[in-house]
Order: structure tokens, then C-alpha cells, then sequence
């Protein structure tokens, strides 16, 4: 059976040469923790529900009425309420008629952008390890996928200005860039991103930046949207969601903004993709935007506070167990090398890890292309998510603690 699905499938390492479809590492791994018991740190979801005031106003939004298709860019209240964010955060100067676009969650957003920006004989370019839905959304488009590498330091996953440069050809047609960054938790330095809007202007590339964890970021440091840089807005579509902002994944808000021209060609495949999505939950976030002085505000930043917590809490357990964890500036993960444990090899540490310790994790090779350089240097690292209760986080680390035994 061919088509367009074997590309995705390939582009995610799904397809065996002899044509066999594998599942994917994150339901092996959910799967296995189903099955053993084990608390699951692979994926990343909250066990705890955003705000009740906003889930009042998505159930008034439903009782009310509010249950056809809403406006096909988005409802007008919560297209005004993404350019007052982006105002309000950022100083940016955002049209809500022309140049904002509400999408079916951020992976809407990324999957219309790459379609519709990009095509067969254009380049994508995306930090390495990437989201996962980045390299099927590429195959997709019949693009190519070339990455810059993070590469672990002292100071946390950094890439290295030399392979910016190297990266960009010709061809390269967007530059997908994600900060804070999943799975590694980088925010990307205003230096880095500098070095990447310059290539990208050199080379006339479209900049697309997901930013769900916008919001999620510790130890002061600042996040800086690739729009606000001097020149940038004009080549950039900016990306968020209120799935990670407000804890509520299963709600599929996303939006999208950028020059007029460039959101009209994204709104033009996305109306073919889900043509709108989540009516009565589009109040409710146009609401948690607009109330930043208010209870909303309150619970993100107590939300960021709690996060950084419970990173500091999982990361000491990691390192007390032998891991060597790489610290987190931003999102909900901390990614940890296992080689000083005496595994080289992630997917067999994950494979073992309910057993040892009674804790499911993600091999950090699954965020990167099959067989690659960076897929090789990352072999032994392991993604855990934090953003769990910290009674769950507390168990976990009790269990970690009989590896270090
Ligand atoms: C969770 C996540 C998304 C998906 O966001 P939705 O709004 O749920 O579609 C996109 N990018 C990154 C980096 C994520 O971690």
C-alpha cells in the first residue's frame, strides 16, 4: 500500500525496509507502563486540570449555545485576545482582522505552515532532537528535513553558531525553530536566535516558532520570540497554544500569527485540514488570555513557580540516582544521560526501567532522525517529564533511588 503515509512513516522511523509498520517508542513506552504499573514520565501531559473559572466559562460557552462552527479564523474575541497577549508580553504590533489564525492546537498550526509554505525541492530546517510531529509534517510537504544539532553542556542543550551556517543552503525555504525547546528544555538565548534570524535573512527563509511553553520557563531565564528581533516579524509566523499555558491539552487551542500574506496562504490549508475546532473552548481561552491581572495570570505564574519545584525535585533524583541530568531553563522535561549508570543505550534503559525502578521514560533517540549524527551522540539519553503531582514525583524518585543501589 503506497502513498503519503509511508514518507511519515519513514520520517518517524516507523517503516522497516521490508515494509513493516512499528508502533511509535511513546506508545511502546505508555503501553508498558499500563502493563507494569510503573508511573509514566514518558509523555507529557498534566495530571492536574487547568483553572475551574475557565472550565465554567467553556460549560457556560456549551449551555449557551455555543456549539456550530465558530468563524472559520477563529472567534472574534480570542483573535483579539492572541494580538493584546502578544502586545502586552512582547511589544508586538499584531492585526487581529489579517494576521492571526486559530488552529486545532499548535500541531495544526506547524502541520498547515509546512504545507503550505512549503514543497518538494525546498529545505526544512529544525533544531535536533525536534517535536515529533515536525518530521512528519516535513515528509508530508515532500520537503527535505535538515537539522542544527543541541548539543548537552554545563549550561544546558546549546547549538553551536558554525553549524547555523552550515546548515542553510540555497534551498532552505523555512526555519522551524522551537523555544523553550522539547524535549531538551533549552530557551534559546537572544545571541542564538540573533545568529539564526541573520542566516535566515541572508538566505531569505520563512521563520516558524513554536512557543507553547512560552509561559514555562525557570531560574529567570527569559524567553525572546524570534518576531521581536530587529527585522524578523516580517518573515516570521509565531506559534502558541493554550494546551501547556493553561492545562488544558485535551482542549486543542492553538493560534498562529504573521504578515498578512503569509497567514492568508496557512488559513487557506487549514480550512481543508479541520476548517475550525474547539467552538465552546475558544471563549474559555480568549477569557484566560484577556484576564492576566486576574486569576488566570495568578495560576500561570504559580504554575511556572511549581514546575521549577518540581524540575529541581526530579532532577536530584535523577542525578542521585547516577544519571547525569542536563538542567532545564523552560517546559515540562528534563532530559538525563544514563551512561554513567553504565547504559549506552536509551531504548534498552526505558525497556528495562520499570523493572529496575518502577518509572517509564523516553529515549531521547526518538525526538531524533533514525541513524543520524545527533541520534548517535544522544544514544544514552533519557527524557522524563516533571509535570506530574509531586507525590508522584516523590514516588518516582524513591524508586529511581534503588538504580544508584
Ligand atoms: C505539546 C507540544 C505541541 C502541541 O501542542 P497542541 O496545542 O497540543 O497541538 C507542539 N509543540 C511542542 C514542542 C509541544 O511540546
Amino acid at each position: 500500500m503506497s502513498g503519503h503515509w509511508t514518507d511519515v512513516a519513514r520520517s518517524v522511523g516507523l517503516l522497516s525496509a521490508d515494509g513493516v509498520v512499528s508502533s511509535t517508542i511513546f506508545a511502546e513506552m505508555s503501553a508498558l507502563a499500563r502493563r507494569t504499573g510503573a508511573i509514566n514520565l514518558g509523555q507529557g501531559f498534566p495530571d492536574v486540570d487547568g483553572p475551574q473559572h475557565l472550565k465554567d466559562v467553556a460549560v457556560a460557552a456549551i449551555l449557551s449555545g455555543e456549539n456550530q462552527y465558530p468563524p472559520g479564523p477563529g472567534t472574534p474575541e480570542l483573535l483579539h485576545a492572541v494580538a493584546a497577549h502578544q502586545r502586552r508580553h512582547y511589544g508586538l504590533d499584531v492585526d487581529p482582522g489579517t494576521e492571526v489564525l486559530v488552529t486545532a492546537g499548535a500541531t495544526e498550526a506547524l502541520a498547515a505552515t509546512i504545507l503550505a509554505l512549503t514543497g518538494p525541492g525546498d529545505e526544512v530546517l529544525t533544531l535536533e532532537p525536534y517535536y515529533d510531529s515536525y518530521a512528519a509534517a516535513i515528509a508530508l510537504s515532500g520537503a527535505a528535513h535538515r537539522t542544527i544539532a543541541l548539543h548537552p553542556t554545563a549550561d544546558g542543550f546549546r547549538l553551536d553558531t558554525a553549524d547555523v551556517a552550515a546548515a542553510f543552503t540555497p534551498r532552505t525555504r523555512l526555519v522551524l525553530v522551537n523555544t523553550p525547546h522539547n524535549p531538551t528544555g533549552t530557551v534559546l538565548t537572544r545571541a542564538e536566535l540573533t545568529v539564526i534570524a541573520e542566516a535566515a535573512v541572508a538566505h531569505d527563509a520563512i521563520v516558524v516558532t513554536d512557543e507553547v511553553y512560552e509561559h514555562l520557563t525557570y531560574d529567570g531565564a527569559e524567553h525572546v520570540p524570534m518576531a521581536t528581533l530587529p527585522g524578523m516579524a516580517s518573515r516570521t509566523v509565531t506559534i502558541s497554544s493554550a494546551g501547556k499555558t493553561l492545562s488544558f491539552t485535551g482542549w486543542k487551542v492553538g493560534w498562529l500569527h504573521g504578515p498578512a500574506e503569509l497567514v492568508t496562504a496557512i488559513r487557506t490549508v487549514k480550512q481543508f485540514l479541520t476548517y475550525v475546532a474547539s467552538g465552546p473552548f475558544q471563549p474559555a481561552v480568549a477569557a484566560g488570555l484577556a484576564d492576566e491581572d486576574g486569576r488566570t495570570g495568578q495560576y500561570v505564574a504559580a504554575l511556572a513557580r511549581s514546575l521549577q519545584e518540581r524540575r529541581d525535585l526530579l532532577s536530584d533524583a535523577l542525578g542521585a540516582a547516577g544519571f547525569k541530568p542536563v538542567t532545564p531553563r523552560g517546559t515540562y522535561f528534563v532530559v538525563a544521560d544514563a551512561a554513567p549508570l553504565g547504559y549506552d543505550d536509551g531504548v534498552d534503559l526505558c525497556r528495562e526501567l520499570p523493572a529496575l525502578a518502577g518509572v517509564v521514560g523516553i529515549p531521547v533517540t526518538a525526538f531524533c532522525t533514525p541513524g543520524g549524527p545527533v541520534a548517535d551522540e544522544l544514544r544514552s539519553f533519557v527524557r522524563f517529564t516533571y509535570v506530574k503531582e509531586t507525590p508522584t514525583l516523590e514516588a518516582a524518585a524513591r524508586g529511581l533511588a534503588r538504580l544508584g543501589r
